[in-house]
């Protein structure tokens, strides 16, 4: 099989046959169809973050085929089916982050396309109790981006409060961006859309965002608070710059949801202001099965949009320049069929 592989993080990705894999008793190996490209994958190919994955490895967690073979202990999930392998590759199913519905948080957990090979080859194994089945009828070019982009944007909606008659401000309105402003609306918010780029600005209007902002030219926080300030921020951009500006966004009691992960990232925090206006910074990392299900619903009930290109797995090294470039409509998705 054609697999696209991490050997150094200086050097560009290689594409390489290896043997298609056999799965475990408890794995199912997945036919690739559709492999979506998170921003993630090129932190992961340059060793970005303070935990590094160990090359060789096979990135891509976006990753959504067809069930092919199944291994003897797998009961949930047959040959023929559709599924999703998102960035929870399994947990422990028994710690106390587990067992309380934030398998996410699991210390024993691996991750795919990082501490286990992911969804950029033709075939993957994965998990048969942590893969998510996509429902029929759901595209499967779009069911790559909602397994990451999708449901994480759709969790930090959830943990950041957004209700009805609150206003949201999205941060970076790419791949994960332009998703978390159709959930923003979903969730009943007054939208408030950043980004530094005019095709992004022009996206962010034609999805339906109440007020678009450019960080290039404008005061995102004076604009910002001209509103009457933000009640929730979603951090999604790669910037430590676009942090603070989101910050500086908040009202009162407000809640700056950290979901972007740009290397050496750092957000200084002025504790007075902090403590008198009340405001929550949190961390928000991917979701849940249970959150990719209703994501997928979500979709099939037509409440979102997929914007997205796609590309051959072996124009990925391209793909890592046009997505920094900031070149992409909003999410590249490798076709393998
Ligand atoms: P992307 O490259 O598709 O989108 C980033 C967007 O930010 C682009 O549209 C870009 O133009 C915009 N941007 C850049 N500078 C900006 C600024 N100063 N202000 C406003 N916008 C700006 O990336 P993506 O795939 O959406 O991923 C975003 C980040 O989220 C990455 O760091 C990725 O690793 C991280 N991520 C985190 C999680 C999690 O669970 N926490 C999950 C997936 C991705
Ligand atoms: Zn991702
Ligand atoms: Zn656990």
């Amino acid at each position: 099989m054609k697999a696209a592989v991490v050997h150094d993080f200086t050097a560009p990705l290689v594409i390489e046959d290896r043997p298609v894999p056999e799965p475990a008793a408890h794995q199912v190996r997945v036919r690739i169809e559709a492999s979506g490209l998170c921003h993630t994958d090129i932190h992961a190919a340059r060793g970005d973050w303070p935990v590094k994955p160990s090359p060789p490895f096979v990135p891509g967690h976006e990753g959504v085929g067809i069930v092919e073979a199944v291994g003897g202990q797998v009961r949930h999930v047959r040959a023929g089916e559709r599924v999703a392998i998102p960035w929870l590759a399994d947990a422990c199913g028994r710690c106390d982050h587990c067992v309380s519905g934030w398998e996410t948080l699991c210390l024993q957990q691996h991750n795919s396309g990082y501490s286990v090979d992911g969804a950029y080859a033709e075939y993957a194994l994965a998990h048969g109790d942590y893969v998510v089945p996509v429902p029929d009828g759901l595209d499967p070019m779009d069911a790559a981006p909602l397994s990451c982009a999708g449901v994480t944007t759709y969790k930090a909606l959830k943990v950041s409060g957004a209700r009805p008659g609150t206003r949201v401000l999205v941060s970076g309105i790419g791949g994960l961006g332009h998703l978390a402003l159709q959930y923003a609306r979903v969730f009943g918010a007054e939208t408030i859309a950043v980004d530094v780029t005019d095709d992004k600005l022009a996206l962010a209007r034609q999805l339906g965002a109440d007020h678009v902002l450019d960080a290039r030219t404008q005061d995102v926080a004076a604009e910002v608070q001209a509103l009457g300030g933000a009640h929730a921020a979603i951090a999604l951009a790669v910037s430590n710059a676009s942090f603070q500006a989101a910050y500086g966004a908040l009202r009162r009691g407000g809640t700056l949801v950290l979901v972007a992960l740009p290397a050496g990232g750092k957000l200084e925090l002025p504790v007075f202001e902090t403590v008198l206006n009340g405001t929550r910074v949190i961390g928000s990392i991917v979701g849940t099965r249970e959150d990719l299900a209703e994501v997928f619903r979500l979709h099939t009930l037509g409440r979102t949009r997929v914007i997205r290109e796609t590309r051959r797995l072996d124009e990925v090294n391209a793909c890592f320049d046009e997505v920094l470039g900031g070149e992409i409509s909003a999410r590249l998705v490798f076709d393998l069929r």
